[in-house]
Parts: structure tokens; sequence; C-alpha cells
């Protein structure tokens, strides 16, 4: 269809109405929209007027037409030792039968559900049944704390929470209707019911007498057959999803229908270049995440291809886990995050070498940069192409890419490429003027968004404008990232905006250091923050995990400054280089440089139960503990 990358994307840009009206033709409208975009700034509408069913375009288009015995989900739990094949029509049968169980408590369109389950199929067959009767979901993570959910209870306002006994991790169970119980007593909002999938791997449950339901026991009883989808508005919210936020309240980035539909499905072509009955996505995220809700669970079913839900971790209970289900059901394309890269990487490669991952075409990372090295172990170690690409949770599909679906641009190692489809992304200072290729600088959208992008934040416009449309003058949407455009057009994200270093009237992104330093030989991991010095203003302190078997001797450590001197300049050679034996980071992989910076300055942490981003309480506390030691600030 399009010959290059570049005429593909200008045509995004300049006739957006005919570039996303050709997409949003192959799928499935009851009505069909009165124009492609609108715009009200800050504000956009796509295929306002339109009528369509997110779940109809799911399930009943492949389940009811040529796919009905295709394999939609194929579930595999090396936590609990089982698997399950659902194809679209069996899937498509249990999301009508729970379907019923929702309508039966009353829920219609427009309420809120929360759910709060681990990695298994009745989590996706509860996502799409509220968006079949037009519920707005609300998943949260299942490593969340109580006080996190209760926050998201009290934002929310739902209806009704889903959840389950338990979820496991890592062979241990985690009781999750115990934190449900308590996060209800926390919040001040109260939900109708609780509906518990219960998979008794925790015999301990407390049931609430009125609140508690059982799922079985409701689907038994008032599962239906065949549930009508709910005819929604193209602009109709289909799920509300938290995002990391470091303080206050959780911010709950509202996501379209139509829009999301349209972006989801082009981006399986232009992006993952996916085609039914070839490819089998599997995308090591997890639900509670955006990358879970676009490309666990809609984007491939909007394809109809199966899509591989993983319960569990890369290591367990063998580092080859996802090896082996690679293996299994020869998967084609490979969606994960450079950290379980970073942890594979310290395992012996027979784990890798002794199965067959030949069926991978591409190996897509994202969450934060790809490193150079780590980019290199996965290419020479896998013999596949690996795609690092840059996304939030706002955006909801990629915003930096490579487009392999279009043209498969040069690959330039920890750089996710260029603009993706519809996004014109620059680098700017901060009064909004566009710096030349080579500056460094803030990375913003030019409005409007292509389609897929939040609608707001919910029930907050307010803070929808703050934070995204009013930080730049010029109509620009503000990414919080720190970047830098070469001369090619490639983009390189240094770091977020608000952790850039600023040293001598000079701006370092915290990546442009720790690339240096973790081009040692002896590092295994690092991250870099600037402290408070009373001499100075700012100092680089640079944490460093060094690989097993390494001494710490101050050798090493002049070594690593010296690197940082040769490579990045004398003004960003650090200070000091601490060696950790771990680094708190969250449950999505991205390190939390707030709370290394505040152990070294040796700051209270004030309640660590507060941090809003996905984080597993108990694991950062014995990071830091371990760090505190490793520091001597206990
Ligand atoms: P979240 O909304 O939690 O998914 O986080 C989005 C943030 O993660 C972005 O604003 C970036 O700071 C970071 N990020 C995501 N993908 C990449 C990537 N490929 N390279 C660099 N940073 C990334």
């Amino acid at each position: 269809m399009y010959n290059s990358y570049e005429e593909a994307h200008k045509r995004s840009l300049e006739q957006p109405e005919i570039f996303w009206g050709k997409e949003a033709e192959k799928l499935h409208w009851y009505q069909k929209y009165d124009k492609v975009l609108e715009t009200d700034y800050p504000f956009f509408k796509w295929f306002p007027g339109g009528k369509t069913n997110l779940c109809y375009n799911a399930l009943d288009r492949h389940a009811l037409g040529d796919k009905r015995g295709t394999a939609a989900l194929i579930w595999e739990s090396p936590e609990t030792n089982q698997s399950r094949v659902y194809t679209y029509y069996h899937l498509y049968k249990e999301v009508n039968r729970f379907s019923g169980v929702l309508k039966n408590l009353g829920v219609i369109k427009g309420d809120r559900v929360i759910i709060y389950m681990p990695m298994i199929p009745e989590a996706i067959i509860a996502m799409l049944t509220c968006v079949r009767i037009g519920a707005i979901h609300s998943v949260v993570f299942a490593g969340f704390s109580r006080e996190s959910l209760a926050g998201r209870i009290d934002d929310a306002e739902p209806k009704l929470l889903l959840t389950c006994d338990a979820g496991s991790r890592m062979g241990k169970v985690v009781k999750l209707k115990e934190i449900v119980d308590d996060a209800l007593d926390l919040s001040t909002k109260k939900v109708g019911n609780v509906v518990l999938f219960n998979r008794n791997l925790d015999t301990t449950i407390n049931w609430v007498d009125g609140r508690d339901l059982d799922w079985a026991t409701l689907l038994e009883e008032k599962g239906m057959n065949y549930v009508e989808p709910e005819i929604m508005d193209s602009t109709d919210p289909s799920y509300i999803l938290y995002t990391s936020g470091t303080t206050g309240k959780p911010k709950g980035v509202l996501r379209d229908t139509g829009g999301y539909m349209v972006a989801l499905h082009a981006t399986m072509k232009q992006i993952y270049d996916c085609e039914p009955e070839r490819d089998v996505y599997f995308s090591t995220s997890d639900i509670g995440w955006v990358v879970g809700h676009s490309y666990i669970v809609y984007a491939p079913l909007l394809l109809g291809i199966p899509t591989v839900l993983f319960e569990g971790t890369p290591v367990y209970p063998n580092p080859d886990a996802w090896w082996r289900v690679i293996e299994k059901y020869g998967v084609t394309v490979v969606f994960s995050a450079p950290t379980a890269f970073r942890i594979l990487k310290k395992f012996p490669e027979k784990w890798m070498k002794s199965r067959d991952l030949s069926s991978i075409r591409y190996f897509f990372l994202a969450g934060e940069p790809t490193d150079v090295p780590t980019y290199e172990w996965g290419t020479e170690t896998l013999k596949v192409k690996i795609i690092d690409h840059y996304w939030q949770t706002e955006s909801g599909s990629p915003m930096l890419t490579n487009n392999p679906g279009i043209e498969f641009l040069p690959t330039k190692p920890g750089s996710p490429t260029k603009s993706a489809m519809g996004w014109d992304l620059i680098v700017v200072d901060e009064k909004g003027k566009e710096l030349p290729a080579g500056e460094k600088g803030f990375l913003v959208g030019r409005f409007p968004l292509p389609p897929g992008n939040l609608l707001t934040v919910y029930g907050d416009d307010e803070r929808y404008k703050q934070t995204y449309w009013e930080v730049f003058p010029g109509r620009l949407y503000n990414t919080g990232d720190y970047a830098i455009r070469d001369s090619d057009g490639y983009f390189w994200v240094l770091g977020r905006a608000d952790e850039v270093i600023k040293i001598a009237g000079h701006r370092l992104g915290t990546r442009e250091i720790e690339e240096a330093v973790s081009s040692h030989d002896a590092v295994a991991e690092t991250t870099c923050v600037g402290v408070d010095d009373k001499l100075k203003g700012t100092v680089v302190i640079a944490f460093v995990v060094l690989r097993q078997g390494i001494q710490p001797t101050e050798e090493l450590k002049k070594e690593i400054i010296q690197i940082v001197r040769d490579n990045v300049g004398p003004i960003a050679a650090p200070k000091a280089v601490e060696v950790v034996t771990m680094l708190p980071k969250t449950r999505s992989g991205k390190i939390m440089r707030r709370i290394l910076k505040g152990v070294y300055e040796n700051k209270d942490l004030g309640d660590l139960s507060t941090i809003e981003d996905g984080v597993s309480i108990d694991e950062v506390s014995s990071a830091i503990n371990l760090m505190k030691t490793d520091l001597g600030k206990e």
C-alpha cells in the first residue's frame, strides 16, 4: 500500500482522515462515523458518530465468521502447572456466559468494574465481558498493595470488584482476597459486590455475607448463552487504567472505544507485521499494564490471531520458562521488556539454546531504554530482529518505533527509531521551540494525537490539560521525557525530564551516564542519579550491581568513573560509585531513582505504601534495606 515509511508517515499526518479512515473500514461499525476526526483543543474525538463494540470486533466477528475453531487464547501457567487453549468460539461463549452474570448483577453501560486478578483466562473473560456490555473496566495490577487498590476504588467508584482467592509468584501463594478485604476497609467508597473466582489456592478465604459472591455458582445460576453487545459510541470510554504517579491521587487514563480499536488493529500490521493464519503473539507483560491491555488482550484478538497469556516469571521453575512456551506454540512475535532480558542474560545460554526458537520473527522491547549491550546480547543469542519501541500508558500503542509492516528501517541500537503513524514527535526547549537535530530537549507531540490516545484523566479534565497540554505553549503534548533527535531523524530517549541532572549549567539525561557506566564489563546493571552537594549543588552518584563473582575494588570504581569522564565528559564524572546488591524497581521493571536518591541523601522515605507505581512494597523494602547495608546508612 505504501512504498516507504516516509510516505506512510507523511500521509498519516497530512491526511489523517484518509489514512485512519481506511483502517477503520477494516472493522465492524453498527453505524458509520460522521467524521474521522473532530478536534476541540486539547480534546480530540476519533470517529465521532460511529457506533461499534470492542468485544464484537475482538470475538463475534471471528467466532461467527471464518475463525470459529482458530486458537484465540493460549494460557500457560508454570506457577500452577496448568495450560489451556480457547478457540475464538469457546472464548466467545465464555464471555457471553459471564455477560449474563454481570447483567444479572445489575451492571449497566457506564458502570465501573475493578478487576484485581492474576494472569488467568477468567481475567481476560472479565475484561471482554465489560466491554461487551458497555461497562468500563479498570484492571488493577494484582501485585499492587491494598493502599493502591483502595486509592483506585475511591477514584473509580466501581459497582463491582472481580477478584480471585489468590495468585502465585515463584511458587508462593499471594492472597489476593485478603488484600481486597483490607482495601475495602480502607477505601471511603464501597462496592456493591465482590465476585470471587476460586482457584482453591487459598483455603482460608473470608467470605463476607451479602457482599461476596462465588463466580462459579453465579455462572451456573445466571450465566447466559448469548448477550447482545451494547452498541457503543466510538467516543464512549472502554476502560480506565491508572498510571504511575509519584504522589497524590492516582491518575486514571480514560480510553475511548473506536479510536483505540482502530489504532490497535492497524498497529498489528504496521508495527508488529502480523497476519492471521501465520502469527502467534506472545506479550510477556501483565494485564495490569497498558501493554497487557493492548497487546495481550485486544490487539491480537482484533486481528484474529492467537495470543499467549503467561502466568509466571521468565525464570520459574527454570530460566527457560518463556523459551518452552515459544517452542511449544511456535510463537512468531514476542513483546517484552529490557529488564527481563537483563535477568535472562545472567543465566547460562544453555537454557535458551536447548529450545527451538526458530519460529520467532521479531522480538519487541519497551518500557525503558534498551541499552546497547542488552540489544547485542539479544541479537546474537536469539538471532532475531530486536525492535526497541517507546510508548506510554497514555498513548495506548507505540509512539516511537520501527514499522516492519510498512518498511523496516535500518536499526540503530539504543534508539526506538522514528515517530509511529500519526505521531508528530519533536524535541523542544523549555519555551516549546523546536530544537535542531543533535540538541537535547523535551520530547513533545503536536496536536492532535493519533487514535487510541487518552480521552482525558478520569473525572479530571483540568488535570489532563495541566499535565499534558499546558507545560509547553504551542499545542504540544508533554511526554515528560528528555530526548534527542539525530541528523537522520532517529530519536534517543535520555530519561525522564524531571530526573535530568543539572550540573554547572549542563543538563544530562540519566541514560547518558548510565550507558557509559554499563559499558564497563564488570557492570551487570546500573542507575545514576543527581544528589544534592554542599559544594557543587548537584553531583552524580552511580549505583552499580556487579556481575557475579566480581569484587568491588577501588581500582574498579576508578575505571568506571574514568569511562564516564571519557565518554560523556568530566562534568558527568560520578562523585562516587556505590556497589549495591539490588536496585529498587517497580513491578513493571522501572528503576525507582527517587528512592535511590532518598536513601543516599539519608532522607526519610516516608510511607512507601503510597508509592503509586506498581510496586511490591516488600520487594522494594528489601532492596532498600540491602542498599542501606551496602552503603552503611542503617
Ligand atoms: P508507562 O506509562 O508506565 O508505561 O511508562 C512510560 C515511560 O516509560 C515513558 O514515558 C518512558 O519514560 C519510558 N519508556 C517506555 N518505553 C521506552 C523506551 N523504549 N525507551 C526509553 N524509555 C521508555
